[in-house]
């Protein structure tokens, strides 16, 4: 059993507001796995695959309730032996007492036909690892509590965090402890999953034996949650720009830098920037929505022309009336730019 730790401020320099942040494992800790002390391991075939046929596909050797694989843990026939059920055939080393593994098996040989390895002893001391992380300080989000159940193959039987800001965080997980938990309630498959509640952006989201890092359409409604606490969006509806028409449409001319001319239809809108139920807080602008004939102006070369888009227009423009004149010339001074911008040459200057 050995103590490791580290000191992330000392290894990657101080961060603001945190007071301290170190990590920290306890290797080859003795598993207790009474149960299988008392009573022997439950060996089960583990494996995975094929998906599809001729795809790749193994067997080994586990302890269903604790998870310890028989060392080495063997390579069986996939086409003999179904995942999940109990393995009784040999382990290395039986054929010494067994006439007739032994007249199967060759001097030494452990292994069968079709390339089966038959797995080894069990472990008479099987050891895992407890490890964390401690945060004391400023972290991010306000608050997050999470129970994770590693699936076979992951890094982490089971992982756990407890996060509230501005006082720290505290993550915590175990490798090979918690076996028994994830054996019964992930036997198949290689995704964990979560149990999760999360205070963040003015909402509370959860998340109820999720896969993590997966959401799929088909999951049932109580696997993913959110509540939203902003008052205000609740009560004056999310901000977003609407529109009003108020004049128009009228014909105008755009004589592009270049020389080139194009006729357009005008129309002035009233553009509101705001919370559908909070009029004091609206911001309000003019812009001048145009639309030109096809095939539209053309600013990248053989990207095809430009056929509607929007110019801003000054208060002022609309109340001296020439927002049809200043939105053309605007009009030709953004699309000249754009050209300049996409090194755009008229044809007839070309070769
Ligand atoms: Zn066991």
């Amino acid at each position: 059993m050995w103590w490791h730790s580290i000191d992330y401020l000392k290894r990657d320099g101080r961060q603001r507001g945190m007071l301290v942040h170190r990590g920290f494992s306890l290797h080859r800790v003795p598993r207790l796995m009474l149960w299988c002390r008392l009573r022997g391991h439950r060996p089960v075939v583990d494996g995975y695959g094929p998906h599809k046929p001729g795809l790749d596909a193994a067997r080994w050797v586990a302890c269903g309730r604790c998870g310890v694989r028989p060392d080495p843990q063997g390579s069986l026939d996939p086409d003999g032996w179904e995942v999940g059920q109990s393995y009784d055939g040999p382990y290395a080393g039986d054929e010494m007492n067994d006439p007739l593994m032994r007249a199967l098996l060759g001097p030494g040989n452990t292994v069968i036909k079709g390339g089966m390895h038959l797995p080894g002893r069990w472990p008479a001391t099987p050891t895992g690892t407890l490890g964390g992380e401690l945060v004391i300080g400023r972290t991010f989000g306000v608050f997050s509590a999470e129970v994770t159940i590693g699936a076979a193959g992951a890094e982490h039987t089971l992982a756990a965090h407890l996060r509230v800001w501005p006082f720290g965080a505290l993550y915590l997980h175990t490798e090979g402890f918690g076996a028994w938990l994830q054996r019964r309630l992930i036997p198949e498959g290689y995704t964990s999953r979560a149990i999760n509640v999360s205070v963040d952006d003015w909402a509370i989201r959860w998340q109820l034996w999720a896969r993590e890092g997966e959401w799929s359409r088909n999951d049932p409604w109580w696997m993913h949650g959110r509540i939203s606490l902003d008052l205000v969006q609740a009560l004056f509806g999310p901000k977003r720009y609407s529109y009003e028409t108020v004049d128009g449409p009228m014909l105008g001319w755009v004589t592009m830098p270049e020389g080139d001319s194009h006729q357009m239809q005008l129309k002035l809108e009233r553009v509101r920037l705001g919370r559908p139920r909070l009029n004091r807080a609206a911001k309000y602008h003019w812009s001048v929505e145009w639309t030109a004939d096809s095939p539209g102006i053309e600013t990248r070369p053989g990207k095809g022309g430009i056929i509607s888009a929007s110019v801003r227009v000054p208060d002022e423009a609309v109340e001296a009336r020439c927002w049809d004149v200043l939105a053309c010339a605007l009009i030709a001074r953004k699309l000249g730019e754009d050209r300049t911008r996409y090194g755009y040459r008229p044809e007839n200057m070309e070769g």
